[in-house]
């Protein structure tokens, strides 16, 4: 299971908090070629590393904005990797990047063997679009998706971001969105993140967000209406239609090794619950990391678990706290020993999850 951090992007999305820098084309100076450098060393001496990782074969291109590298430069990186023939090859893509490189760069990544794309919409209202600093409109992002279909992609999931606007345009999004019957959902709550354009924004009074209750209905929504559709709820903020789970994605709640290259990158050991990360640095990271306590594993279990629906084993829970939590109807029981927060209660697991930690 191999994570790739590509941190690019063409300009800044006012809500974002990821690691990512600025191409600027416009000055001449790209540092694809010193990242794309710095990359392959790093595959080179992790090679050990991820080979052993290789039990979920995945392999996810995130960012950043991967849509941003050439295909030679994406075919650079899979050249270095000890690894090929994933399971499932996903990359995320921006919209924009799709339409401007046409139907050849699509039919590029295909040829690289990508057989998952996930591509940032956010949503479907020009307006939000615009004050959120997306390069690309909503009738973009549907030519996007077709011309993605048009290429052959048979697995391609969606972003939205909802508790942003209205949920009447959250409800005409979720029709737009439906219309594409896209294989895979999901739909994150808009956070502001400290020092994020959006939060200098919110003080200007340039942007209202609706209140809590608002965002808890434009979720209740989504879940009604991906369901009525056809699409299962199996994470909180991931819906496939039958056999289209992420399977990278799932790999990370199951707490499956992984390597996560690049930088800002996080890696996980299993065997040796060790957690380490790169530095959000360029052209070169370094790498630090940390020794889990038991604690600390036996917490990120219970988080990990109960993000999904298939919850956890009830047994790792504090007992007092699993039987009050199960007769205040937080929490239900989905097989003989496991348990679940209810989809009815998901919005709130924060607040349920770090009482049974
Ligand atoms: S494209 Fe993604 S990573 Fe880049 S600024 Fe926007 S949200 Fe952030």
């Amino acid at each position: 299971m191999i994570y790739i951090h590509v941190p690019f992007c063409r300009s800044f999305c006012t809500y974002c908090g990821f690691y990512s820098e600025r191409l600027c084309s416009e000055s001449g100076h790209l540092p694809i070629d010193s990242y794309i450098s710095s990359l392959c060393a790093e595959i080179l001496r992790r090679r050990e590393e991820i080979l052993a990782a290789a039990a979920c074969n995945t392999l996810y291109i995130g960012g950043g904005t991967p849509s941003l590298l050439p295909l030679a430069a994406l075919e650079q990186i899979l050249k270095a990797l000890p690894l090929s023939g994933f399971d499932e090859f996903t990359i995320e893509v921006n919209p924009d990047d799709i339409l401007k490189g046409g139907l050849s760069y699509s039919l590029g990544l295909k040829a690289l063997g990508v057989n998952r794309v996930s591509m940032g919409v956010q949503s479907f209202s020009d307006s939000e679009l615009h004050w959120m600093g997306r390069r690309h409109n909503a009738s973009q992002a549907v030519q996007a998706f077709r011309l993605l279909r048009d290429a052959g992609f048979e697995n391609i999931s969606l972003d939205l971001i909802f508790g942003q606007g209205s949920t009447e345009n959250l409800s005409s999004g979720i029709d737009s969105l439906l219309a594409l019957s896209p294989e895979h959902v999901s739909a994150y709550q808009l956070s502001v993140e400290s020092g994020s354009a959006l939060e200098s924004m919110l003080e200007k009074g340039l942007v209202h967000l609706p209140d809590d209750s608002v965002c808890a209905a434009q979720y209740a929504l989504l879940c009604e209406r991906l369901s009525a559709a056809g699409y299962e709820h199996y994470e909180i903020s991931n819906w496939a239609k039958p056999g289209f789970r992420a399977r990278h994605n799932s790999a990370y709640w199951t707490r499956c090794s992984y390597v996560g290259l690049g930088p800002g990158a996080h890696s996980f050991s299993r065997e040796r619950e060790y957690r380490s990360w790169n530095s959000e640095t360029l052209p070169s990271w370094q790498s630090e990391g940390e020794q889990l306590s038991a604690r600390e594993v036996r917490e990120e279990r219970t988080m990990l678990g109960l993000r999904c629906c298939e919850g956890i084993d009830a047994a790792a829970l504090p007992q007092d706290r699993l039987a009050a939590e199960l007769a205040s109807g937080r929490l239900c029981s989905c097989s003989s020993h496991r348990v679940r927060i209810p989809e009815t209660h998901w919005f709130v697991s924060d607040d349920i999850i770090s009482n049974l930690l």
